[in-house]
């Protein structure tokens, strides 16, 4: 299925102003036991960015209604959405049924600017209604915690909210996959009336941002992280400033790192604050795919058209690709694939090398002050520790530049492939201690010993180090590895593994932008959030 670039959503509410880009609204949800802790949430929703608050009464405790309900909506220094969840539909309400839809008629009356019903009973509750306010907009909605349906089924639900006579159509529905999205984003493309659709959960993130691309009515923002009223939910801090929310558009590229696990990703971070200081029109998400292939199949309209790979994906990644760069076909692995634009092929790079020897690279150059035209490394005995995806891609880097690679590996088997394909030599990391055919080698550890938490390991003894004259470690948790304070301890320069991860970064925002990298503000940006 493809997903185009769609006209924003029609609303009389519509709010497009200064910057922004889309007429999507960031709503808050409040959830509080007392009317006067709610009225100082949704103060901080407002100072936070939200457009409106859902004021979730369902939450409160012994409170009194028609008072209450009246200065909530009348002192709220945000439009109020006011929501009374029973529990049938997963909230808090337990009590009598035509209450809770009393409240919600008082809401209306007092000046309330939405209201949600639940479909269920939507056909009920507007039949019971005398004086509708002019004001007031209600939204049906309907919430499922199990699944995301088919097209057809959530077209026919959809269809059925609006012949009740709704305002806002509110579909949720639980996302068990991420390509369960691309459904979503169908129901906001053809939906006649205003739409709020989101997937929940981890998988479901995209739907909640991309709201803003495909004409969303609103999405919802969380005040405090962890404080949300359904899962999967961001907050409007990371809506506004990690997102980028407001500069979302019809027409935004979107970009992202594919990977599983994927939530602690820092990459968002670097590429998106890129993207806006370079006035680029992208968006970049955490993607937690399962399967590659089914992934790239969904997301295949040209609106979709740079990825970032990673653990475990990088392997799957290639195998999607309609070109592969030659580095990339050699190690068996991509670290970026970008979609052309003249064609929508889709090209794989591996740009994990190019990363590490870059910095490897600059760092000899500061040292003996070599020209910039030739590699630092040429000629050299470029020792790599490991043979997995890292050591893959230093190996290939160091022959690159025609150093002399020799591979060391716990399994020989390994580094004797590995080497094998990069003309070089194959030793165990046992036979690395006593090796010593020259003075001044270059030593970079792909293996994953001295990683957090097991920081007091190393895998090559001290004593061992006084033979090289730069250590790398890719291990970036932490920064500094008992390799690297060893090495520098026998004097070696030492290049850290936050330089590799810089480095391919630079490399992947200049490929998906064509522009050069804003390099001190992504180190700025990178710093702040490791
Ligand atoms: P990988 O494919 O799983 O390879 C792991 C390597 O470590 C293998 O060579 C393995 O040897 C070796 N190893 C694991 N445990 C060992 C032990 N106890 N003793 C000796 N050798 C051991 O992993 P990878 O993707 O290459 O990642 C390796 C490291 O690089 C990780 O720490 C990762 O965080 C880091 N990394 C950093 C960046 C960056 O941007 N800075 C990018 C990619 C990776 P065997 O073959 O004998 O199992």
């Amino acid at each position: 299925m493809s997903i185009g670039s769609v006209p924003l959503a029609t609303t009389d509410l519509k709010i497009v102003e200064g910057d922004r880009k889309n007429s999507t609204m960031i709503c808050a949800p409040v959830m509080a036991e007392t009317v006067d802790e709610m009225l100082i949430q949704m103060g901080k929703a407002k100072e936070l960015g939200a457009d409106l608050a859902e004021v979730r009464i369902d939450y409160l405790k012994n409170f009194s209604l028609r008072s209450d309900l009246s200065i909530l909506i009348k002192q709220a220094p945000l439009p109020t959405l006011i929501t009374y969840r029973p529990k049938w539909e997963g909230g808090e309400y337990d009590g009598d049924e035509s209450q809770r839809r009393d409240a919600l008629r008082l809401a209306m009356e007092l000046g309330a600017d939405f209201i949600d019903i639940e479909l269920k009973v939507a056909q009920e509750f507007y039949n019971s209604i005398k004086k509708r306010p002019e004001k007031v907009k209600i939204i049906v909605s309907s919430h499922n915690y199990e699944n995301t349906p088919t097209v057809e089924e959530i077209g026919n639900l959809v269809a059925t909210i609006q012949a009740t006579g709704a305002d806002i159509v509110k579909v949720a529905t639980t996302a068990v996959d991420i390509t369960d999205n691309a459904r979503i984003f169908q129901i906001l493309v053809h939906s006649q009336v205003p739409t709020i659709a989101v997937a929940m959960d981890e998988r479901g993130l995209m739907s909640r941002i991309l709201s803003a691309k495909y004409g969303g009515f609103l999405t919802f923002g969380s005040i405090e992280a962890g404080e949300v009223s359904a899962p999967g939910q961001p907050t409007i801090k990371e809506l506004l400033e990690l997102y980028n929310f407001r500069q979302i558009a019809a027409d935004t590229k979107v970009h992202g790192v594919i990977g599983k696990p994927i939530s602690h990703s820092k990459s968002p971070h670097l590429y998106n604050s890129a993207f806006r200081a370079l006035g680029f029109n992208g968006i970049y998400l955490p993607l937690l795919v399962d399967g590659v292939a089914n992934f790239i199949n969904t997301y295949s309209s040209p609106d979709f058209v740079g990825y970032s790979y990673t653990i475990p994906h990088k392997e799957d990644g290639l195998r999607c690709c309609d070109e592969i760069d030659p580095i990339a076909k050699e190690i068996g692995a991509i670290s970026c694939m970008i979609r052309r634009p003249t064609d929508g092929k889709l090209m794989g790079y591996n740009v994990d090398y190019l990363g590490a020897i870059a910095a490897i690279e600059e760092a000899l150059r500061a040292s003996n002050g070599a020209p910039a035209s030739s590699s630092p490394l040429a000629g050299k005995l470029f020792v790599v520790m490991g043979a997995g995806g890292a050591g893959k891609a230093l190996a290939y880097g160091g022959y690159e530049k025609g150093a002399r690679v020799v591979v060391a590996n716990r399994t020989y088997a390994k580094a004797k492939e590995l080497a094998s394909k990069v003309g070089g030599q194959a030793i165990t990391l046992d036979e690395l201690k006593d090796f010593h055919p020259e003075e001044g080698m270059i030593l970079a550890n792909t293996t994953s010993v001295g990683m957090k938490p097991r920081i007091e390991d190393s895998p090559l003894p001290k004593e061992a180090l006084k033979r090289y004259s730069l250590v790398f470690d890719a291990i970036y948790t932490p920064k500094w590895t008992r390799l690297l304070q060893e090495a520098k301890e026998c004097g070696a320069i030492v290049v850290f593994g936050t330089e590799m991860f810089i480095n391919q970064a630079f490399v992947q925002v200049e490929r998906f932008t064509g522009l050069p990298a804003p390099k001190q503000l992504m180190r700025d940006v990178l710093a702040r959030n490791t």
